[in-house]
């Protein structure tokens, strides 16, 4: 069984998202009319992995019917068990049932993620209620619940093994969430909530990217445009035309509240009309979004309060590393005056470069808004970090960078090895498959990547799991890394920026998480691990992308094989660190308002048109209302707490990032790169899935609780906050 809720399959992240999610082959053959279906049976290839060659759109709708008809019938079976509850006849049998269904669905939410089409699409929204009202009739069945509360509350007499322990834990504690011990009238009134919040965060989602088309900005002059690309203002033609706006350009918006074009655009009057319009979407009118959230986060309110929670956040952070709304509180509080220090002498030195031009132009000079940021801030960046990304791209070629960056660091660190695998079938031509061997030589796992721009895949980059390594089902892992570079012209080599390369090593970290999981229960594998946890490997392993020993090895002229100059590596790297106290103040910021939003009582949520002032008041309260640096996101178009599934969670990123950055310290005081280290960190932590409290297992491995310093270090806050 697999076990999602409130719908919360997949999370978005950034840099990157991660597809969590497991896919349990069976032995049952589903029903008859399923007889030709592919995901009818496991999978005979190798590892498992999905036949992707047989799937066809028409084969998912009655593979996700017979899955759930399935499912629901083993459940079934293991309610009506005459026998006595035991931890094999029911969380086991659990741990075992809906086989089809997680086929099914694993395969199909990833594809739909990188390979989708508008049937695809469809499907999806005709599904996704399906299967919330299926996961709601499981855990809300009153006989199974007897059943995992009866062996929950005998477990001191059961003498489970550990890892079996924190199985019936997690089912126990899943069903608590959703509310199986509740009342029968209060689990009407839970599903009734559940039921307007899913509606509600459709309807915030739809307003948002309403919201975000009509906030286009149009220029009807070219000299406005003075500072972009001539690629950019053919662009901006282009989706003027497409509007029918012929001899205009229209700047379109991105989804944060900064907008990337502001950092080019020369003309400040058009900088702050591009401003106001994005901070001004879904803003009154017909895509107001006050109403929605304020109705929305009153109702999150309610449910926790039907729960036994004082808050929404209060009950989502339960479940999670951090534990309770004042550890996330004390995290914020422990990052902020450091950041908001390096945003001050970062915008100290803005304000004097604005000043200079001012003077020598002989004009008036003006105090830095929001708007002139990036504009500036570009400036003062080519001034330090001179850095010709021509110059460095050479150096930074795809296939050096996958075989001696990426692959050697896990040969270094855990002795894997990798053979490309050309004989399986794959959905797209570029996809490519590598076998993963253990350092005795065993076969461990498959590795897919899929790096390159497609039309029809998701923006960013994230990780992917189409099997889950589980003894129990006797599965090794199939994970994928799925990222957005733009695929040069045939015979042109791939030149990556060191962002790219930094992402390659950030969505490897997540695959290490995957695919080194040795674990007995599917429900404990990999990366299905708390939200603030599950972003600590791929943040740790973005550490060997910067690692001299490691650049030395990949980084190295595509044609003349010439190591990358040290001094370019320096600034490189030195470049990382650049802008750092508005990229965390603007982070913290929007992270302070998500707990703000989700730590209030039903009564406290304000009515819309107090909306702006409650916004106000938390930026306030928290100490990050600093206007030059606006949050990364304002409630009304802030889809990832909203609409997504990061509500009270979008500290989340910066939570692992501790965790990562302390381990980063671990590994330099223990001799950097061997493997005696990555060995220690395997068994710790990437070996463990959930088979542990995320909290106990970070322990054991660094010896002590999560402290801030390192990352203070890591994004050069540390200066400025004097230590
Ligand atoms: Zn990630």
């Amino acid at each position: 069984m697999r076990i999602a809720l409130f719908g919360v399959l997949a999370t978005a992240c950034v840099p990157c998202a991660l597809a969590g999610g497991s896919a349990h082959p069976t032995q049952s053959a589903g029903t008859l009319a399923m007889a030709d279906n592919p995901f009818a049976q496991p999978s005979t290839l190798a590892f498992e992995l999905p036949p992707f060659d047989r799937i066809h759109d028409s084969d998912y709708l009655p593979a996700f019917e017979a899955g759930m008809r399935e499912e629901l019938r083993e459940v079934a079976a293991i309610a009506d068990d005459p026998r006595p509850a035991t931890f094999e006849n029911t969380i086991v049998a659990l741990e075992r049932a809906g086989r089809l269904l997680a086929r099914v669905e694993s395969t199909f939410s990833r594809l739909n993620a990188c390979n989708t089409d508008a049937q695809m699409q469809q499907i999806d929204t005709e599904t996704a209620p399906k299967l919330t009202a299926h996961r709601d009739a499981i855990h809300l069945n009153p006989r199974v619940w007897a059943r995992v509360d009866s062996l929950y509350r005998a477990r001191a007499t059961l003498h489970l093994d550990a890892e079996s322990l924190q199985l019936l834990t997690r089912y126990h504690t899943e069903f608590v969430r959703a509310g199986a011990p509740l009342a029968v009238p209060d689990q009407a009134r839970l599903r009734d909530l559940n039921k307007q919040i899913s509606s509600l965060r459709t309807r915030f989602k739809q307003n948002v990217l309403k919201a975000t088309a009509e906030g286009a900005v149009v220029v009807d002059n070219i000299a406005a445009l003075d500072g972009l690309s001539a690629e950019q203002i053919g662009a901006a033609a282009q989706s003027a035309g497409a509007r029918g706006l012929t001899g205009k350009w229209l700047i379109t918006l991105q989804n944060t509240t900064n907008q990337p074009v502001l950092a080019r655009l020369s003309n400040r009057a058009l900088r702050e009309r591009i401003y106001a319009a994005s901070i001004g979407r879904a803003r009154g009118g017909a895509t107001d979004n006050a109403a929605v959230l304020a109705q929305l986060v009153r109702l999150r309110a309610e449910r926790a309060a039907l729960l036994g929670y004082a808050s929404h956040a209060a009950y989502q952070l339960e479940d999670e590393t951090a534990g309770t709304p004042q550890a996330v509180r004390d995290l914020i509080g422990q990052v902020a005056p450091a950041a908001l220090a390096r945003a001050r002498a970062e915008a100290a030195e803005i304000q004097k470069l604005i000043d200079a031009q001012a003077r020598a132009a002989g004009r008036p000079s003006f105090a830095l808004q929001p708007w002139d940021w990036s504009f500036y801030s570009e400036q003062v960046r080519k001034v330090h970090y001179a850095l010709d990304q021509a110059a460095v791209a050479p150096y930074l070629e795809l296939e050096h960078v996958l075989q001696d960056g990426v692959f050697y660091a896990a040969h270094e660190l855990y002795g894997l090895t990798f053979k490309e695998r050309t004989d399986l079938p794959v959905y797209q031509s570029d996809v490519r498959v590598f076998e993963v061997f253990d350092a005795d030589g065993k076969p461990l796992a498959l590795f897919l990547a899929d790096y390159f721009a497609r039309d029809n895949k998701q923006g960013g980059a994230w990780m992917a799991s189409y099997v889950t390594q589980s003894k129990l089902l006797h599965q090794q892992a199939v994970v994928a890394n799925h990222l957005n570079i733009p695929k040069p012209q045939a015979g042109q080599p791939v030149l990556l920026t060191f962002e790219e390369v930094t992402a390659m090593f950030h969505e490897f970290g997540h695959a290490l998480h995957g695919l080194l999981s040795d674990v007995r229960y599917p429900l404990l594998s990999g990366t299905q691990v708390p939200r603030d946890f599950v972003e600590y490997p791929s943040q740790y392993n973005e550490m060997w992308a910067r690692e001299p020993a490691v650049v030395a090895h990949y980084a190295r002229h595509y044609q003349s094989g010439e190591p990358l100059p040290p001094q370019l590596l320096e600034r490189v790297i030195a470049a990382q660190k650049f802008n750092q106290g508005y990229a965390t103040t603007e982070y913290l910021a929007a992270a302070a308002l998500d707990q703000a939003w989700h730590q209030i009582t039903p009564a406290e949520a304000p009515a819309t048109e107090g909306v702006p002032a409650f916004e106000a008041a938390a930026l306030r309260s928290s100490g990050l209302d600093y206007a030059p640096v606006p949050p990364r996101y304002h409630s009304t178009y802030f889809s990832h707490i909203f609409e997504s599934g990061y509500s009270a969670g979008y500290y989340a990123y910066l939570w692992s990032e501790v965790l990562a950055r302390d381990t980063g310290q671990w590994f330099h005081r223990h001799g950097g790169l061997t493997r005696a280290n990555g060995d220690y960190l395997r068994a710790h932590i990437l070996a463990r899935g959930r088979s542990a409290d995320p909290r106990a297992l970070f322990r054991d491995f660094y010896g002590r609780a999560p402290e801030v310093a390192p990352l203070l270090e890591y994004r050069g806050l540390v200066s400025a906050s004097g230590g």
